[in-house]
Order: C-alpha cells, then sequence, then structure tokens
C-alpha cells in the first residue's frame, strides 16, 4: 500500500512543484498521464502534443533517477482511460492509495474535475508563479481599474529585481518609450536554438504523427527543447544574443525573420521547465554585468513578473465563464485563412503560416495582426479564444484566455484594456515590412485595391460608436471620422460591408 499518489500535470514539469514537494519518495507514487481529453479539448496543433508528451516523457525519467516511483501512462497505453480523473482512480486502485496531492492546475476546467473526484484530491497553489492568488485579490480589491503597470510596480518591489532600495533601477519603473523601434534592415539574432529529437521525442512524434494527422500545423521538423537542460541552453543563448536589442525590435515584424529578438521562452516557462524568476534574475544579471541595456531588461522582465502574472491573476479573479465572454457581441464566423487557407492579405497569410509551421507568433503578431483583424470583423471571441488555445505551444488557459478575450477581443469589457487593440494598416505598415509584399494597397483607403484593416477600422468604430465615443482615448479617432466628407464616410463604410459580406465566401 502506497500512502498517497502525487499528481504531475504537463504543465508543472519541474522538481520543485507543489505535489512533489507534499509527497514522499519512499511512501508515494507519482503519476503522470498522457490523456485524449487533455489532448483533445480544442485541435491542439500537432508540435504542442509533441512537446509536452516528450517533455512530460523525460521528466518521469527524471523524477526516477532521482528515486521516485512514477505510474507513467502512454496515450497508446491499452489500460489509458482517456481522463486525467480516470487514471488517477485506475492507479489508486492499483497502489491502493487513498488520497491524491496535486498542484492546481490552470485552468478552472481541470480543477473543477478534480473536485469531482471520489476520491480525496487536495489541490495546493501552483507557487512556479510569483503573485499567489491571495496576493492578486488584495491587489485588486476596492480598485475600480485594474491597470498591469501598478501590479508590475508591486511585482518589483516583491522579487527586488532592477531595484536599487526602494526605487527602481534607472530612476524609472518602465522604459517603453525607448523601446517599439520599426523592424530593422538587419537582424544580428540568429533566433532560437534548434534541438535535433532525440530517442524518446522520435517516438512521440510517431505516435503524435499517427494520432493526430488532421490537426491543423507542421509536426516536422520538431525543434523544442523538450528538458530541462535544453530549456536552459535556450534561455541562456537569448540572454547573451537576443535581450540586448529585444526592447528595441519587440513590436516588429519582418517577412523574413519570424523570431527576431524574441526568447521564446513562454513554451518552457509555461511548462514548468523554467521558472519565471530564474529567467528574469538571468535577464538582470545581463544588465548588472553590462551586458544588456536598462530598456531591453526592465521591458522583458516587464513581460513576464508583469504581464504574464496580471493574467494569471484576472483569469482566476474573474472565474470560469470569463473565457466565454462576448463584451462586443461579435458574432461572424472564423474565416478559414486562419486555418491556413488563401488570403490576399500578407500580413494575416505570413502569421498564419508561421504558426502552422512552428506553433508560434510573437506579441505583435497575435496582437495587431490576426487579433486586430478578428476584432475589426467582428469575429466571435469564442471562436478567436479555442483557435489561439488550440494553435500556439505556448497556450494553456490562464495565459490564453486573458490575452485574447480581454487584451485582443475585449470581450471582457475592457478589464484588462482600457481601449480596444484596434489600429489600420498604418501600424502595420510601420512595424512590418509585410505591405511592401501585399496584393491590398496600404496607402489605399478606400476603392480597389484598399487595405481591408483601413476600410474595417472605421467600421468597427462606427459600429461601436455607443460604447466608446466617451472614452477619451478614442475621442480623437471619432473627430477624425467625423471631419471626413459625408460621401468618403459612405464609401468607406460600404465598402468594409462589401468586404464583410465576401469573408468566408470568396479569397479576400
Ligand atoms: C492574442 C494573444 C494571445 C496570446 N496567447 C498566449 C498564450 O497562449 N501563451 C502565452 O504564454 N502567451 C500568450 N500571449 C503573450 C505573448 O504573445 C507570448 O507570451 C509571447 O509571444 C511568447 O513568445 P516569447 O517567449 O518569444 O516572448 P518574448 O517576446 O520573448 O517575451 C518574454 C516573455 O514574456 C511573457 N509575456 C509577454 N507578453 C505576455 C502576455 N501578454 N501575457 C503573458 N505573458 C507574456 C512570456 O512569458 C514571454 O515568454 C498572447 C498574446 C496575445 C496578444
Ligand atoms: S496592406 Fe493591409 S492587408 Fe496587406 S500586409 Fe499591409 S496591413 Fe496587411
Amino acid at each position: 500500500m502506497v500512502s498517497k499518489l502525487l499528481l504531475v500535470l504537463g504543465d508543472q514539469l519541474s522538481m520543485d512543484i507543489a505535489s512533489l514537494r507534499e509527497g514522499d519518495k519512499v511512501s508515494d507514487v507519482v503519476v503522470m498521464a498522457e490523456v485524449a481529453d487533455e489532448a483533445s479539448y480544442v485541435q491542439h496543433h500537432p508540435k504542442k502534443i509533441a512537446f509536452i508528451f516528450a517533455a512530460m516523457r523525460k521528466f518521469a525519467k527524471a523524477l526516477e533517477q532521482d528515486g521516485w516511483t512514477v505510474a507513467y501512462t502512454k496515450l497508446d497505453d491499452d489500460e489509458n482511460s482517456g481522463s486525467i480523473g480516470g487514471e488517477l482512480l485506475r492507479r489508486a486502485e492499483e497502489y491502493d492509495a487513498g488520497e491524491v496531492i496535486a498542484t492546481e492546475p490552470g485552468e478552472w476546467r481541470l480543477i473543477s474535475h478534480l473536485e469531482d473526484l471520489p476520491i480525496p484530491v487536495h489541490q495546493f497553489q501552483n507557487d512556479l508563479f510569483i503573485a499567489s492568488h491571495k496576493e492578486f485579490e488584495d491587489w485588486a480589491e476596492g480598485r475600480k481599474a485594474l491597470r498591469m503597470e501598478y501590479f508590475y510596480r508591486d511585482m518589483r518591489r516583491k522579487t527586488g529585481l532592477l531595484m536599487d532600495g526602494d526605487k527602481p533601477v534607472g530612476e524609472k519603473w518602465n522604459f517603453d518609450h525607448d523601446n517599439r523601434k520599426p523592424a530593422p534592415d538587419e537582424v544580428t539574432f540568429d533566433g532560437p536554438l534548434k534541438f535535433e529529437p532525440d530517442e524518446i521525442v522520435e517516438d512521440v512524434l510517431d505516435l503524435v504523427e499517427t494520432r493526430f494527422d488532421n490537426s491543423f500545423g507542421d509536426l516536422r521538423p520538431f525543434w523544442f527543447a523538450t528538458d530541462r537542460g535544453q530549456a536552459l541552453e535556450q534561455l541562456n543563448h537569448f540572454i547573451e544574443h537576443g535581450l540586448p536589442k529585444f526592447g528595441d525590435f519587440q513590436d516588429a515584424m519582418l517577412n523574413d525573420n519570424r523570431f527576431l529578438y524574441h526568447g521564446l521562452v513562454s513554451f518552457y516557462m509555461n511548462a514548468g521547465l523554467l521558472s519565471p524568476l530564474e529567467v528574469c534574475e538571468a535577464a538582470a544579471k545581463a544588465y548588472d554585468d553590462g551586458n544588456a541595456p536598462i530598456n531591453a531588461v526592465e521591458g522583458f522582465i516587464r513581460q513576464i513578473i508583469g504581464w504574464r502574472e496580471y493574467v494569471r491573476g484576472i483569469y482566476f479573479l474573474e472565474g470560469p465563464d470569463y473565457p466565454r465572454r462576448n463584451g462586443l457581441n461579435h458574432q461572424r464566423g472564423l474565416p478559414d485563412f486562419y486555418w491556413g487557407a488563401e488570403t490576399k492579405m500578407n500580413c494575416i497569410s505570413k502569421a498564419v503560416a508561421q504558426t502552422k509551421e512552428d506553433a508560434y507568433a510573437h506579441h505583435i503578431q497575435r496582437l495587431m495582426v490576426t487579433g486586430n483583424f478578428a476584432l475589426l470583423a467582428g469575429i466571435n471571441p469564442n471562436e478567436v479564444h479555442e483557435w489561439y488555445l488550440a494553435v500556439y505551444a505556448d497556450a494553456y488557459e490562464w495565459v490564453e484566455a486573458p490575452n485574447v478575450v480581454g487584451m485582443s477581443q475585449f470581450a471582457d469589457g475592457g478589464i484588462i484594456a482600457s481601449k480596444p487593440y484596434v489600429s489600420s494598416g498604418s501600424y502595420i505598415n510601420k512595424m512590418s515590412d509585410y505591405c511592401k509584399n501585399c496584393d491590398y494597397s496600404v496607402s489605399k483607403k478606400t476603392g480597389d485595391g484598399a487595405c481591408p484593416f483601413n476600410l474595417l477600422y472605421w467600421h468597427f468604430l462606427i459600429r461601436h460608436r455607443d460604447r466608446f465615443d466617451n472614452n477619451p482615448r478614442m475621442a480623437q479617432m471619432y473627430r477624425v471620422f467625423d471631419r471626413m466628407d459625408e460621401e468618403r464616410r459612405e464609401t468607406v463604410l460600404a465598402e468594409a460591408d462589401a468586404f464583410l459580406e465576401k469573408l468566408g465566401k470568396e479569397v479576400v
């Protein structure tokens, strides 16, 4: 008889996870399982499934080497019950265990699945994150607006990152005005390290190839890190070569360079292979050693202890219905080009192609290309949410839903964003070289070949005039529209309508 089962999920692959800390190597059994329910609640990108399964298998080995007993279920094991709960019950019987110790999952769906099991499951808080639920709730209590910037400052104080006593290093909390330059002519960083699949990874790739061959996305070439050692290599590679220019070109996009100076660490942090604190400490050390400037390091750290922690706080604060919100009542279906069908819009085509190949797109592609289009076109945020959850290898509901439903689609009614992230084609043109290779003309506001973002931008503002007219950050744009002559206003809106009419029916 063992005393307890210790559940380790595929995004909890850390030796410091609470369920292991609460357990005992001698008397307890670690349960890990590749199950159909988790692999198919949305149609995940095959690279995402392969990454998680391969990293799980390697983590299970590392646990065994560390002296733990691990009951590991592979997806194609005959006895596999297909769900986490089913596997826990099966293992409880097999090992005669009376209780389960778990680390709280990152989504409401699984939390309630564990709560509903007919065996006691103790869920411990996932302290791989910097802010606890209680800390976030205390911070949010009584505030009219939950703006990330103030939460971020508290996280700086809490961690001591980039702090000089109680003052921010460089005498400013935020160096963003030095960042976000347009796309550079030359990129000096080679992008992420690409790892050759070993035997364990190859086995998983074969499995995923047979079981998920209908899903959107290319499984091979597969190059992700799949264990902590490789993830650390990727982190060090980025800190040394990419971080110094991270801030400058954080928002830039290029036809021929999909990674620019981005870290590609979200896959690894979100799966537990890297801790957010160690990632930030590595960046802070680069600043202390004089290897990276403050604008890059502060910007990078803000994304992690600021945005990443903040969106998680919002997800848990707002409750299980959050991902289903539709504050602007958008009902249009997601166009096929999100799944790789042809489109003449080069920006969308590039962002989707790289999503298909690498299960990755950087922040601005997600926010200002695919997200912006969906919002402008009035796509149902639920469908947008499911797309993002499926196609990105770093997508788990706690982080994806607030970014998509809140930040990108304004479907939470403005909890995360103080105004919708919408732009015409000019923003994309400023930050990228996409427009140079597009069938549409970004400088055309109406008429044949006018950039659809230009048309839809006004359509969105006018559709939602009641909602945004009084928003001080948007008043200026309404004034611009009102100053256009009437004929022009009518043309823009009519052409936008005609474009929306064609969506889903012909190649646009
Ligand atoms: C519509 C939309 C959907 C998104 N979905 C996800 C998602 O499913 N999973 C996910 O991890 N991130 C998501 N993000 C945030 C961000 O795009 C990714 O974290 C980032 O692109 C990951 O690549 P990177 O590691 O190269 O990041 P870098 O650009 O190098 O940034 C460093 C780190 O900062 C963190 N970060 C930056 N911005 C955010 C943010 N808004 N929220 C949370 N963490 C952030 C990430 O951990 C990232 O690894 C989304 C953003 C948008 C606009
Ligand atoms: S012209 Fe418009 S559609 Fe084409 S790449 Fe630029 S922003 Fe995208």
